[in-house]
């Protein structure tokens, strides 16, 4: 068969015909909802727990539902790009991040350990790898600021330097890094690149063909775009870059972490979550592209407005990280002849006359949602600064700076119109 496009890889989500009848014909995965696996005999049972036969035996070790979850991340991520790829999913995102990361810490004699990491990430990783990490382990963090160029990230990497961490587009202003020349210092040092790319999902951007080594989502996000569960995945390239790690961990790193981290810590996935963000990511590029285009025009009408001080929008002109933007983020458009630039469904903006001003355009938001999400097929409001960004306003000295008047929107599937008119309409008596 012939290499498969994007959309048709994540619909068919790697179920087979010959999968289907073998599973009373039903054309959707089935729901493995079950904690166990029978086996017909203690021979295959042996064969099974000596690893000589493939099984799932517990769903603590692993189930059906959650390898086909697995498989399909694995083949959207790994999407044109030239290297094996594999995907272990995980509880949450938050999960995901910390498995992503940890194996990379392991003790070895007294050799001081250092991590790298974007300033501006999500408050929960903030919070791993300043007090989980730095203050409970005693690991050095050393943070980038936002928009620093890569002669800063690489001042910061050396020998010691365990991993280099960034998320991108990074919330909530949306920078981006230049993931070929930030892979290039940390496998200088031996490091891993590892890249949180919740915000853009495989259908924007995958890291993994620009070199990143590992790559981790909140597949609760955009992924799972009704927002009907949590999850997390970790996908990695075979035969990551760590001069702190040895092979059983570099040759398949999120093979490793199914079976050794994940079932021995029991941060697994639900079946039934696998199931439904499993679900989701069948249209996931329509999804992505009709979202940024509403994005985009938003954008736009709000970069116009007299009420409105500043808008981020990797898409604008005006962003700090346009260029990079332009390289990086896209949207495979086979059908419409040839990649084409979309720059994602979050943007932010201040409204003009600081916070006060900010809180009332968001209290009077009547078809958009007030929530802490984002992704949703739903659009929805926030101020980072009184909510999801709390930690890393009051640790600005990280270099993280989050405007307190900032609404972030992330612009669902609404009719574009019926956004414009609800935020013009709030702005208005502003
Ligand atoms: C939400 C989010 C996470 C954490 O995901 P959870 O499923 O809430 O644990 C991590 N990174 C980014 C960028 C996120 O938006």
């Amino acid at each position: 068969m012939a290499e498969l496009r994007f959309d048709t890889v994540a619909s068919a989500a790697g179920y087979t015909h010959a999968d289907a009848e073998a599973n009373q014909g039903s054309i959707v995965p089935p729901l493995y909802a079950t904690s166990a696996q029978h086996f017909p005999s203690a021979a295959a049972m042996e064969a099974a727990l000596s690893g000589q036969e493939d099984a799932w035996i517990y769903s603590r070790l692993g189930n059906p539902t959650i390898r086909s979850l697995e498989f399909v991340i694995a083949a959207l991520d790994g999407y044109r790009v030239d290297a094996e790829v594999s995907a272990a999913v995980a509880a949450s995102g938050m999960a995901a991040v910390t498995l992503a990361t940890s194996p990379f810490l392991c003790v070895r004699g007294d050799e001081p350990m250092n991590i790298v990491a974007s300033a501006a990430c999500y408050g929960a990783t903030f919070m791993v790898f300043s007090q989980r990490y730095g203050k409970e382990r005693g690991v050095e963090v050393r943070w980038v600021p936002e928009n620093a160029t890569v002669d800063e990230w690489a001042a910061r990497v050396d020998l010691h330097t365990r991993f280099v961490y960034a998320e991108i587009p990074a919330n909530p202003l949306l920078s981006l890094v230049d993931v070929p020349a930030l892979s290039a210092l940390a496998h200088e040092a031996g490091a891993p690149l590892i890249i949180d790319a919740t915000l853009a999902t495989p259908a924007l951007m995958r890291p993994l063909a620009m070199g990143a080594d590992i790559v981790v989502h909140a597949l609760g996000k955009a992924a799972g775009a009704s927002g009907v569960s949590l999850a997390g995945a970790v996908v990695a390239r075979h035969g990551i870059t760590s001069s702190a790690a040895d092979a059983s961990m570099t040759d398949d790193f999120a093979g490793y972490l199914r079976r050794g981290p994940i079932r021995d810590m029991g941060a697994l996935l639900s079946p039934f979550n696998a199931f439904t963000v499993m679900n989701e990511v069948r249209d996931l590029r329509r999804r992505m592209d009709a979202m940024s285009r509403s994005a985009l025009t938003i954008s736009e009408h709000l970069h116009s407005s007299h009420r409105v001080a500043e808008v981020f929008y990797p898409g604008l002109q005006s962003h700090p990280t346009h260029a990079l933007a332009q390289q990086m983020v896209l949207v495979d458009s086979e059908a419409d002849g040839g990649p084409v630039n979309r720059y994602g469904y979050l943007l932010g903006f201040r409204p003009v006359g600081g916070f006060d001003a900010a809180a009332r355009v968001f209290d009077r938001f009547e078809v958009i949602w007030r929530a802490n999400d984002l992704g949703r097929v739903k659009s929805i409001a926030t101020i980072p600064a009184i909510a999801t960004h709390r930690q890393v306003v009051a640790a600005a000295s990280g270099g993280a700076v989050v405007p307190p008047d900032l609404i972030r929107l992330s612009v669902g599937l609404e009719h574009v119109d019926d956004l414009l008119d609800d935020l013009t309409r709030a702005l208005g008596a502003a």
